[in-house]
């Protein structure tokens, strides 16, 4: 099947009363309607939703969409419903909040053809009744939302996500899959790729890159809740989001904001669901300024001027920081995301982590050990965060690049070439098999059991790099990986390589300016 343009306009005209496609979107649907696998990587309100209802509307037969959560799949189903001249709609769910008879209708309209749109939770799919009945009709294509639960590297793994392939495959032959999502680094987007077994799927990746949102760090000290209330009253009727860890620091937190007359409620996830709703209401209706809430807030939430997200902690992962300071300035205007780091709020996760099983505490660990380098670090956050998607930016001249604390008050540079080329020695010396620890370790000639055991203590680079302290070492190792001279093998949960221009720099050296890293101090 293939539209023109003129025919692709009309019907986002007639079907969503848009005018023009935002940013990659006709692309993708063309794509799709071509009956292609289909890969689309967008931040959240990029406009996901279209590149899979369109195409489901204009394509013959009734397109599957695989979520992960009944509520989103309700939000978008009610959405959809005032496109259809049909009263019930062209879209439907198919999940374990239907009744018997609810699921007779929908398999009715199904079969009819009326339903173009079915969304289904991925265990509703991996039922052999379910298989069994979509067998007998027409699929156009399989959309699979919030991909990266397939992957552990992501921050939302779901273990029924992983076996969609096999099942799809039993629904029918050559059925094109499309799969999207708002976070993938480039780890998380090959595993996504592979366990769908769409390689050949076209890959449509939009820019991360948020230039309205301010990115801030500052030291967590004992006052970080009176800092927290001085920010919110200097900005006075603005709303905004505050992340704590805690359901317990939720509540005081907003207990405290309350006692100092702002108009602030908790969500987390410890109030039954009717206090929820009520205290989301509240905060999407303006009654109040401030929500302070556990993560278990803002999954669907699109509400446009939120205008900061404070992190009270560390969050777990850069991915699951993205995604919590994105909802700030989502309508282009000011977004102030600004974190409080202590590295003993690093230290609480990691002992929350420890309980789990071995794996997904080292995944854990490597994704935390992430998060504390943004904290820390003294170049451009924007460049940071957007080198951890896989995206370059010019921190001179790119889109945003004076939107953040570093970039405002740049932290004295060094020149660092002669430091950078004894690293890659080490480096290479070490044969590409050590993390940043025993990198630095070998560096200033300490030692321990796994530099032992290698006799890395007894070489000629050990202890080559004594004239600095660890704190150096490390900066330089996050600063060489940001320039490219390094890069990190995140399945081996930290090792250190060398690039083709890391390998450049040590056989002609030049010059490399190091920012100072910032050391802080805790109290
Ligand atoms: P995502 O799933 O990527 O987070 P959505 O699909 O929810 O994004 O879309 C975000 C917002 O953008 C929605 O309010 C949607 O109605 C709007 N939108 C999507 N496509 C267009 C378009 N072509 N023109 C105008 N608005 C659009």
């Amino acid at each position: 099947m293939v539209l023109n343009d003129t025919e692709l306009q009309t019907s986002l005209k007639k079907y969503f009363g848009f005018t023009t496609f935002k940013g990659l979107q006709e692309d993708v649907i063309k794509n799709v309607i071509e009956g292609n696998n289909t890969f689309v990587i967008m931040p959240t309100g990029g406009g996901k939703s279209l590149c899979y209802q369109l195409p489901a509307l204009l394509k013959e037969g009734t397109a599957i969409v695989v979520s992960p959560l009944i509520a989103l799949m309700k939000n978008q189903v009610d959405a959809l419903r005032g496109i259809s001249t049909n009263e019930d709609g062209v879209a439907h769910v198919l999940n374990s909040s239907l009744n018997k008879s609810e699921v007779k209708q929908v398999k009715q309209d199904i079969k009819e053809g009326v339903t173009k749109l079915l969304y289904v939770a991925p265990e509703s799919l991996t039922k052999d009744e379910n298989v069994a009945f979509l067998q007998s009709v027409k699929i156009s294509f399989v959309a699979i939302d919030e991909a990266h639960c397939i992957s552990e590297w992501g921050h939302d793994f779901r273990p029924e996500y992983r076996n969609l392939r096999p099942i799809i495959d039993r629904l029918g032959e050559d059925i094109p899959i499309i799969g999207l999502t708002a976070t993938a680094t480039p780890k998380v987007q090959e595993d996504i790729v592979k366990n769908l077994g769409i390689q050949d799927a076209k890959l449509f990746k939009a820019s991360f890159n948020r230039p309205n949102l301010f990115y801030e760090v500052r030291p967590k000290t004992k006052n970080v809740d009176s800092d927290i209330i001085r920010f919110v009253k200097k900005n006075p009727g603005k709303s905004g989001i505050i992340y704590c860890l805690s359901r317990k620091k939720v509540e005081e937190l907003a207990q405290m904001l309350q006692v100092n007359g702002v108009s602030a409620v908790p969500y987390h996830a410890g109030f039954d669901s009717k206090t929820r709703s009520k205290y989301q209401d509240m905060f999407l209706m303006e009654d109040v300024d401030v929500v302070v809430a556990t993560i278990a807030f803002g999954m669907g939430i699109d509400k446009p001027d939120v205008r900061y997200v404070i992190h009270h902690d560390i969050p777990k992962s850069i991915e699951s920081y993205y995604q919590e300071t994105g909802r700030a300035g989502r309508d282009g205007g000011e977004g102030h995301c600004l974190a409080f780091y202590s590295y003993r709020d690093v230290e609480k996760l990691e002992k929350f982590m420890s309980g789990k099983p071995v794996a997904e505490q080292e995944i854990g660990n490597a994704l935390l050990q992430e998060i504390v380098a943004y904290a820390e670090t003294s170049i451009s956050r924007r460049k940071f965060i957007l080198h951890y998607f896989g995206e370059e930016f010019d921190e001179v001249n790119g889109e945003g690049a004076d939107m953040d604390d570093n970039a405002r008050n740049p932290k004295e540079k060094e020149e660092a070439g002669h430091s950078l080329v004894k690293l890659l020695k080490v480096i290479e010396g070490t044969k590409e098999k050590f993390r940043s620890k025993e990198i630095v370790k070998t560096l200033i000639g300490s030692t321990n059991a796994l530099i032992a055991s290698h006799k890395i203590d007894g070489k000629a680079f050990f202890g080559s790099g004594n004239e600095h302290p660890k704190e150096y070492w490390m900066a330089l190792i996050r600063q060489a990986l940001v320039a490219g001279f390094l890069r990190k093998e995140i399945e081996q949960y930290g090792i250190l390589h060398i690039t083709e221009e890391g390998k450049k720099f040590k056989e002609n050296p030049s010059t490399f300016m190091m920012t100072k890293d910032h050391v802080y101090n805790e109290e």
